[in-house]
């Protein structure tokens, strides 16, 4: 499914994040940096050892903030590595600190001429964050700096099963 956003386009699909051949894919990464399961494991057996070598030197990332490394084998030129929050019953902060993590990875792609972004459902695997709610959070912050950005010309969420896609297909309705 795919909307406008002024000139710029929000498309969900469902498949497999280090398959995009966006000129970003973005990593559900921890503060340290180190990988892990889930889209971090993926992306750096896709990607080859370039990638954690930049992220060593790099060192690390506060929770709602991103960094950027070259995409190693990986279709996409570059990776994004931003940290979600892990959800601890949602009185934490982390639906600010879940938003701040797309703004952040979206600011960083504007900075460095990057115009097209495939992102995965954030926080919502190993984190813990329920997927409906995840959804909106995610849907509502891409959608708002989308309208202030126009140099972002694509934004393609990567759901990884139908339940996945189920969600922000409902939230974005
Ligand atoms: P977090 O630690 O932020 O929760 P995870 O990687 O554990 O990150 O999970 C985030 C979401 O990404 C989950 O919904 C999970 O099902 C999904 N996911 C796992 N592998 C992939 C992949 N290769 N491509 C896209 N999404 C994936």
């Amino acid at each position: 499914m795919q909307v406008k956003i002024n000139n710029s386009i929000l498309e969900i699909v469902e498949g497999d994040i280090t398959k995009q051949d966006t000129e970003a894919i973005v990593n559900a990464a921890n503060s340290g940096l180190r990988g892990g399961g889930g889209v971090d494991g993926a992306i750096h057996r896709a990607g080859g050892p370039q990638i954690m070598g930049e992220c060593r030197k790099i060192g690390g990332c506060p929770t709602g903030s991103a960094v950027i490394t070259s995409g190693g084998n990986l279709k996409a030129r570059y990776v994004i590595h931003t940290v979600g929050p892990v959800y601890h019953g949602g009185k934490r902060g982390e639906a600010e600190l879940l938003a701040n993590a797309y703004r952040s990875s979206l600011k960083l792609a504007s900075e460095k001429g990057i115009s097209t972004i495939a992102f995965p459902s954030l926080s919502t695997g190993a984190y813990g964050y329920p997927m409906d709610e995840a959804a909106g959070i995610a849907l509502k912050t891409v959608i708002d700096y989308l309208k202030g950005h126009p140099e972002i010309v694509l934004v393609r969420f990567v759901l990884f099963n139908a339940d996945a896609y189920g969600a922000y297909e409902t939230a974005l309705r």
